[in-house]
Order: C-alpha cells, then structure tokens, then sequence
C-alpha cells in the first residue's frame, strides 16, 4: 500500500515540477512579451515625436517659395525677393 502510495506521490512530484517549469517558462514568455511591448510602447511616443520634427522641418520647407524673377527660396509671407528685390 504504501509502496503505491510513495508511486503516485513521486508521479504527482513530476507532474507538479512539470507544471512548474511550464508555468515558469510562460511567465518568462509572458515577461518577455510585456518588457517588449513596453518597449515598443515607449518608442513609439519617440518616433511620432520624430515625424512630427520631421513634418515641422517639410512645413518650413513647404513655406518657402521660389521667386517667379529670379527662382530664389523666399518665405511665402515676404512681400520682396531678397535675391532680386522683386515684389509680389
Ligand atoms: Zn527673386
């Protein structure tokens, strides 16, 4: 009886230890996914920080215009052409 008995308690050991180390392993690959999604979450702000730079800097770009006379890069609410003198 008790020979069995130490059989099932050995049996439910490994079961337990290999719920165990499947539970561990999950925990791991669930602190993996949530240190990557964290991750992921804080780049994120970042690169729509960089895009925003970015689509200030193509704004500033964007506000400048070429002279009609002379072709030279003035900002659109100038009412001559540095270059050439020209008005608008
Ligand atoms: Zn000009």
């Amino acid at each position: 009886m008790s020979g069995s008995k130490s059989a099932e308690d050995v049996f439910v050991e490994i079961v337990f230890d290999v719920v165990k180390e499947v539970f561990y392993l999950l925990w791991g690959i669930l602190s993996f996914i949530v240190s990557f999604t964290v991750k992921a979450l804080k780049k994120s702000p970042e690169e729509k920080m960089r895009q925003t730079n970015s689509t200030a800097q193509w704004g500033q770009k964007t506000n400048q215009v070429a002279c009609p006379q002379c072709g030279a890069l003035i900002e659109s609410g100038a009412s001559r052409c540095y270059a050439c003198g020209s008005r608008f």
